[in-house]
């Protein structure tokens, strides 16, 4: 299933990548690196960063810069030349945990002239209904 998911947006299925596509994917949520080691323990921090650049270049994934750095998420878009999977992301300052707002798209902004944006970040900072009591994490 990994496998195939890789193999849509051209990337070769080695056996590092399948790990990380598919600890992103079971996650659900972005991942920081070193969250992602913590969680594949056979593959080290510069592997598992050489498997997020592929997937970066083949927007496989999206970087999500939050308070702590960059994490990485699966782009759920329907192509690889269309990214139409922009959505809103919670940062949350008691857990440390960046959530997806899947339903939240990213408002559209009009540019001025001769500005082109290629990526948008939009990161909301608090705290997360699990640190709220609403749920359990
Ligand atoms: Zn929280
Ligand atoms: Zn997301």
């Amino acid at each position: 299933m990994i496998a195939r998911l890789l193999e849509e947006r051209g990337i070769r299925a080695t056996a590092n990548r399948i790990l990380v596509a598919g600890a992103l994917a079971r996650s659900g949520r972005p991942l920081s690196l070193m969250e992602l080691e913590d969680m594949i323990g056979s593959v080290d921090k510069s592997g598992i960063f050489r498997c997020l650049s592929v997937f970066k270049e083949k927007h496989l994934v999206h970087a999500i810069d939050d308070s702590e750095g960059t994490r990485y998420e699966l782009c759920l878009s329907h192509g690889p030349d269309s990214d139409d999977d922009t959505h809103v992301h919670f940062y949350c300052e008691r857990c440390h945990r960046t959530f997806c707002l899947e339903n939240l798209h990213i408002p559209p902004v009009t540019l001025p002239k001769g500005y082109d944006a290629r990526t948008a970040n939009y990161v909301l900072k608090g705290v997360c209904p699990y640190c709220n009591g609403y749920s359990n994490a």
